[in-house]
């Protein structure tokens, strides 16, 4: 039978951690920890990402500041509003929404955010320090994951890992992250490219799918006993009463779940541990003093 990897109680533990250093602050009268984010146009996802963020601020006693914009606004625009941020010395750390409009270049809005207030932890200066062990801020998705395999004890240690997926926000640091000394697994990052994909995924004692395909992991695809963690979260359209979609996994839950030791639903799993590191990274930016 496997085990539910259970990510929503997981943060809900990091978040009164969390909740409780902001206590201790606003008690000694110091100033309050505060993420601040952009958020470009109206993509429905990104909407409901912005809004959970400002939930999660609002819970451990974060501030939180939204600034919204229309699509239409230019890069030389936006970077303003980044230089602005990064001079704030009120905003501990910020994040920008991705994906942003075509005519705005998302490596360029990454490279102006200063490397202290990088909440999202996806400015070269972070990945870099992510490289070479060096503390720094972590990506959001990929160190929550990470603390999910520290929390259920799961043996990192030699096992085969195989990310699918490479990209710069999950799977590639994700494969960096897994193959760090001490935590030591070796592993395999494959992409659309990859030549015998379900031989290679059939061999991994730890399946990290981040695609963007949902149900692309088949049950036939992963080894007995295998540990399965799903990033993906699709919108698939649902004739449901709430919203008119539901989100979805990169993994055939159903069938793949029966053949795991460890498994994480989708939602539920990955999400809320993104979620969650964002404000533990604002902690950090506040005592940036001591990492950077
Ligand atoms: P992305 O930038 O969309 O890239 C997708 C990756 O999957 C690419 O590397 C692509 O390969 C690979 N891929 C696509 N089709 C494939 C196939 N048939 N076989 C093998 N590899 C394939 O990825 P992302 O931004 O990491 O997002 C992936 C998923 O995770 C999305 O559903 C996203 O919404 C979700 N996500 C969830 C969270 C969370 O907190 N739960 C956070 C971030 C993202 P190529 O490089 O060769 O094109």
């Amino acid at each position: 039978m496997y085990k539910l990897i259970d990510g929503k109680h997981v943060a809900a533990g990091i978040r009164l951690e969390i909740a409780s250093e902001v206590r201790k602050i606003r008690e000694t009268g110091r100033k309050i920890p505060h993420l601040a984010a952009i958020l470009v146009g109206n993509d429905g996802s990104s909407e409901t990402y912005v809004a959970n963020k400002v939930k999660d601020c609002h819970e451990v006693g974060f501030k939180s500041t939204l600034q919204r914009y229309e699509s239409s606004i230019t890069e030389a625009f936006l970077l303003e509003r980044i230089v602005e941020l990064n001079a704030n010395t009120d905003v501990d750390a910020f994040i920008v929404q991705l994906p942003l409009p075509k005519h705005i270049s998302e490596y360029k809005i990454i490279e102006a955010i200063d490397p202290a207030k990088d909440a999202d932890g996806f400015h070269p200066e972070n990945l870099g320090r992510m490289m070479t062990g060096l503390p720094g801020f972590l990506p959001a998705t990929p160190s929550g994951i990470m603390d999910l395999l520290k929390y259920y004890d799961i043996q990192t240690r030699g096992a085969n890992c195989v990310v699918v997926g490479r990209s710069n926000i999950v799977g590639r640091p994700l494969s960096v992250l897994m193959s760090q000394k001490g935590t030591d697994a070796t592993v395999t990052l494959t992409h659309s490219l990859t030549k015998n994909l379900d031989k290679v995924v059939s061999e991994a004692e730890i399946v990290i799918a981040a695609i963007g395909s949902p149900g692309f992991i088949k049950a036939g695809m992963v080894k007995k006993g295998a540990v399965v963690i799903d990033v993906g979260t699709t919108r698939v359209p649902y004739t449901g009463p709430k919203s008119g979609y539901r989100l979805t996994g990169d993994v055939d839950f159903e069938n793949v779940a029966q053949k795991c030791s460890f498994i994480t639903p989708v939602p539920g799993g990955v999400g809320p541990m993104t979620r969650v590191t964002l404000l533990k990274n604002t902690l950090l930016a506040v005592k940036k003093v001591e990492i950077l």
